[in-house]
């Protein structure tokens, strides 16, 4: 049996290590190095050639990152990952590879508040032009976009933080016909809830710091790639270009990223690059802390999954309650593409709204003492937070609505508490909230 042959719950636990590599140490050891001795002048030739794989400096490699890269590559059957600081670099580093230096990116406004902002006001500053379509439900909106300077198409496969869900299949099929990959970045899902390769997507990023780590205690960002695209269709030069980094130092042949990494080009040319000169590397005691938290992903998410379905209830049914938004609740109008594409259920982060005043909105999330007020998801501790003041809060209103954010916005983010406390806590805020 090879690794490729196990199940999901099996590659979760073991995929991409050997204790026979590692002194036979059962736990995932932490390389605590920035160096590594580099032996001889001759093997750094080889190193630097990669006529010899071995590790040369913690900022490009890392022996306990390069285990969660293949973890992370396992589960979601690709062929090649990079790990990286954090969500945001993941993100950062992806559109920088795709259309650096004049390349068009198409989206939707429905992203968390840190990517839109990047993608309006950042990315353009770089030469990245976004195009935002004004309709996210229509497929049709996307391809209408289309120019000859596309690079890609980017979408949160559930978007934060209305759980909002979108045609997968149907926007690949948008993107190869423009001959540009479809970018998904699957935090709020997971591999354990959806695993988009399956579905046309061709690189998918992960904030890690959210349900991959799941505990809130470590930031982290990864990039994942499949072989399926062909980068060498005449829009991407640069992974056909033969580089400068890429010389072999003993024939002094120079090779493209494409020649030297056939199935994971488009990694090898961020970690060489944007990771090499922008620098941000996830560190060895961070990916252990990932990796523990992976070990423990399918029974953390599907827990969640289940008290999200509780809490979705007990809102719909409260009478202050106006509306509840998660592909879970009644009337959602993505329950044909969440029966469709997530048969595990849509995560455990939702969005809600009261009857009631923005002082009572702030009443409420003060009154709270079991949720916890903060910035994350996806940890095992339950998170509330009022979204358009806060994670969304660089946008302006006019900005707001066109994500989809109403100022009563409240977004949670469930745990793995027991859901009779949770309720208990929402209904003491309820009533706090219009005393
Ligand atoms: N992508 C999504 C969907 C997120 O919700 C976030 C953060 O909330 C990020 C990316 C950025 O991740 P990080 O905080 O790890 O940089």
């Amino acid at each position: 049996m090879t690794q490729s042959d196990y199940q999901f719950d099996t590659l979760k636990v073991r995929a991409g290590y050997d204790p026979k590599e590692h002194n036979y140490s059962v736990a995932v050891p932490i390389y605590q190095t920035v160096s590594y001795e580099l032996g001889d002048t001759a093997r750094v030739d080889r190193l630097l050639s990669f006529s010899e794989l071995g590790w040369l400096y913690t900022r490009i490699t890392n022996p306990t990152v390069h285990v969660l890269e293949q973890r992370l590559t396992a589960l979601d059957k690709g062929t090649g990952a990079l790990a990286v600081g954090s969500g945001m670099a993941a993100v950062s580093y992806t559109l920088l590879n795709l259309a650096e230096g004049g390349g068009r990116i198409i989206t939707t406004p429905r992203l968390y508040g840190g990517t839109f902002d990047a993608f309006k006001k950042l990315f353009p500053k770089y030469g990245v032009t976004i195009d935002f379509v004004d309709d996210p439900d229509n497929i049709e909106a996307y391809a209408a976009k289309v120019t000859d300077d596309t690079k890609g198409i980017f979408v949160e496969t559930i978007s934060n933080p209305n759980a909002a869900l979108v045609d997968i299949e149907a926007l690949a099929s948008v993107a190869h016909n423009a001959g540009v990959p479809l970018v998904v970045d699957n935090t709020f899902a997971t591999p354990y809830l959806f695993r988009p390769f399956e579905h046309g997507a061709d690189i998918i990023v992960y904030s890690a710091t959210k349900g991959i780590g799941g505990h809130g205690a470590a930031l982290g960002g990864a990039i994942i790639e499949n072989a399926n695209f062909k980068w060498d269709n005449g829009k991407f030069p640069q992974f056909t270009e033969k580089h400068h980094l890429l010389r072999d130092r003993q024939t002094d042949v120079l090779r493209s990223f494409l020649d030297l990494a056939p199935t994971f080009a488009f990694t090898l040319r961020v970690r060489l690059t944007h990771l090499a000169y922008l620098g941000a590397a996830l560190g060895p005691f961070d990916a252990y802390l990932l990796l523990q938290g992976l070990e423990t992903l399918s029974e953390r998410i599907s827990k969640q999954v289940a008290t999200t379905s509780v809490l979705i209830k007990y809102l719909e049914e409260h009478p202050k309650v106006v509306w509840v938004q998660h592909p879970a609740a009644k009337g959602n109008k993505y329950r044909a593409l969440a029966e469709r594409y997530f048969p595990r259920g849509t995560g455990s982060v939702f969005s809600f709204g009261f009857r009631g005043t923005p002082v009572e909105y702030n009443k409420f999330i003060d009154s709270v003492r079991l949720f916890s007020f903060q910035a994350n998801v996806g940890d095992a501790r339950s998170l509330i937070i009022n979204s358009p003041k806060t994670t969304h809060g660089e946008l302006t209103n006019e900005e707001q609505a066109f994500a989809g954010i109403t100022p009563d916005t409240i977004r949670l983010s469930i745990g793995l508490e027991d859901p009779v406390d949770l309720i208990a806590d929402l209904e003491q805020a309820f009533a706090k909230a219009s005393e």
